[in-house]
């Protein structure tokens, strides 16, 4: 699950190459911006084929991140941590003790949590080491644990407002394709359901398929093939960079509204989707559900103000297809807009403290 770009480069303020030989250690802290708080973005950890496939990828996730976040209105910057999957054997409490160090070197100007390859038990080792890190065990009704169910939560918000829009209709009875079903995807297939809609799923773990087609009365098809598929929403859940030139002409959908990260293999794919008519509800901007909830964990907010935040998606997508249909722009493009904007008017540098 390599993300692909989206957004256009620019260059981050620091990257921070990570070694450690004794904890099979080695990545990339990328801090893209602090202009508007710490650089707060998730550690993956995953196979590369290179050093330069995972710089790219953290470069991009980075970048990325600022944009996400400052959409969602976080009084946070933009980074990402990316480690390389060491061959064979991995010691997880070492990897992550001495990945934990790095980031408590970097004294609160990055904030880490989980990502693909990572997770909650991970995020406890790296607390050993560093109070800026968040993705915690949920403790006392405060927000925290794995961030997915508020991804999930977000997504069908958004989906909820792209479909008013875009076919003048509520879920209930329409029919959305998700690909990917994962923590964020089964959750939203759950959502889904629960409102009515009639679900077709793609997972490449066949158990996992037949249990949320059974569970949720839903179709199963092809991990290929669910870009064809008959239906009103495409929701991507698995991979970055799905719609190319190739898929963008396949899609039967009127609406792309998904979890996953840098889903336009190029924005020229984003022009493709608006000329056929299809509403594209950008990533970044439908995404932020995980990320509000680490902020919340993070800077102490209430379980209930996180929760606020997260309802938000809709009406922040509402926004941005307003922007974008004021402006003549395609989504994503009316999203970069506004996301720019909002860096560059933000303050440089707040400071936060951890709660
Ligand atoms: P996950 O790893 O739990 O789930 C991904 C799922 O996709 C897995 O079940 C995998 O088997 C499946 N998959 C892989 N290749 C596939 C293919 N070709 N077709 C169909 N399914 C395929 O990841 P997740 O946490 O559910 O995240 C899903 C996406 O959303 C990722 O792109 C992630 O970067 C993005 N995202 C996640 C969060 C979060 O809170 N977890 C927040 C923001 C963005």
């Amino acid at each position: 699950m390599v993300d692909t770009p989206q957004v256009s480069a620019t260059p981050p303020e620091s990257v921070h190459v990570l070694r450690d030989d004794d904890a099979g250690l080695r990545g990339v802290i990328v801090l893209h911006s602090t202009r508007r708080g710490p650089a707060a973005g998730g550690c993956r950890l995953w196979r590369y084929a290179d050093h330069a496939a995972l710089m790219g990828d953290a470069m991009r996730l980075a970048e990325g991140m600022t944009y996400k976040n400052a959409m969602a209105d976080l009084p946070l910057g933009g980074g990402k941590a990316v480690l390389a999957l060491p061959q064979g054997s991995v010691d997880r409490r070492r990897l992550f003790a001495a990945f934990g160090r790095a980031v408590a070197r970097l004294e609160g100007d990055y904030v880490t949590a989980e990502d693909a390859g990572t997770g909650v038990a991970d995020m406890e080792v790296v607390r050993g080491e560093t109070r800026h890190v968040a993705g915690l065990p949920v403790q006392g009704g405060r927000p925290g644990g794995d961030p997915s169910p508020c991804t999930a939560r977000g997504v069908f918000l958004a989906m909820e407002e792209a479909a008013r829009r875009q076919l003048g209709s509520e879920l209930k009875s329409l029919r959305v394709a998700v690909q990917g079903l994962g923590h964020v995807g089964s959750a939203l297939c759950g959502m889904l359901h629960e409102a009515g809609a009639r679900l077709i799923v793609a997972e490449p773990r066949p158990g996992v398929a037949a249990e949320i087609a059974c569970r949720y009365d839903a179709e199963i098809m092809g991990r290929d093939s669910i870009l064809d598929a008959r239906c009103a929403i495409f929701a991507p859940c698995a991979l970055g960079g799905v719609l190319d030139q190739e898929a963008v002409s396949r899609l039967r959908a009127r609406v792309v509204c998904g979890a996953a990260n840098n889903v336009l293999a190029t924005p020229e794919d984003g022009d493709r989707l608006a000329d056929r008519g299809i509403l594209y509800a950008p990533d970044y901007v439908v995404n932020a559900g995980g990320i509000i909830s680490v902020a919340g964990e993070y800077l102490g907010w209430s379980v209930d103000e996180v929760a606020r935040r997260v309802h938000a998606t809709g009406l922040r997508l509402g926004a941005v297809l307003g922007h974008a249909a004021r402006e003549g722009l395609a989504p994503h493009r009316a999203a970069d807009a506004l996301a720019r904007a909002r860096i560059t008017a933000a303050p440089a540098s707040p400071v936060l403290e951890a709660a």
